[in-house]
């Protein structure tokens, strides 16, 4: 496996120390403190679908931002790695905020299937596997993706809501956890997040959480 020589956000030459993004440009991520509150916007994006204890995002999305590189390079530059990279950074970074959880069991969003022939791998379960290791909670994934849903961006809110309602299956029941935390990529109607949630919750979730990498709008 080749890793970036350059930042991935800033092209700086990397040091044998840093591993695709430099120091300064991992010091200055557009983190949340999103998981500071509760409830606080990404609740808001979920309510009326789901209880949801914590919803957190690590980073804030922009147009032409470094996180939009970021995720473009984990999406379709085949770069598994630095879906990890993310979860552990953002474990690490909840941790020394003092942060505690009592998740029993991680899961992400899941791509359908032939999507991840494609891709090679789910770029929000890299995530998830690696805040798993940071936080040390296991990782499994929890569901499947019953069909392939349109590509939501043309979509009004209204059409999204629908586009992915029942796409989202268990991938065994019951599903016996007391405090699931699920994740995705990003997050911005909450429609995929929800449709999960209903699925979970349907196939026996006490207790549901959300992380994403970023937070759109
Ligand atoms: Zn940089």
């Amino acid at each position: 496996m080749l890793f970036p020589h350059c930042c991935l956000t800033c092209n700086a030459a990397l040091t044998s120390q840093e591993q695709q993004v430099c120091v300064t440009c991992q010091a200055n991520l557009p983190t949340t403190d999103l998981h500071q509150y509760q409830p606080n916007p990404l609740h808001y994006k979920l309510s009326g679908k789901a209880e949801i204890m914590h919803a957190m995002a690590y980073l804030q999305f922009s147009k032409g931002g470094k996180v939009q590189r970021l995720l473009h390079s984990l999406k379709y530059h085949h770069n598994p790695e630095l879906g990890r990279l993310l979860g552990l950074w953002y474990g690490h970074y909840l941790r020394g905020q003092g942060c505690q959880f009592d998740f029993d069991l991680i899961t992400a969003v899941p791509l359908h299937p032939s999507k991840l022939r494609k891709r090679g791998y789910n770029q929000s379960a890299v995530f998830g596997q690696g805040l798993g290791e940071a936080l040390q909670i296991p990782f499994e994934e929890l569901l499947i993706r019953q069909r392939h849903t349109e590509s939501q961006t043309r979509k009004t809110q209204a059409e999204r809501w629908t586009n992915v309602a029942e796409v989202f299956a268990p991938a065994r029941t019951p599903l016996s956890v007391k405090h699931l935390l699920l994740v995705d990529d990003v997050i911005t109607t909450g429609a995929t997040l929800s449709a999960c949630i209903q699925a979970l919750q349907a196939a026996g979730v006490m207790r549901l959480s959300i992380a994403t990498i970023a937070t759109a709008g």
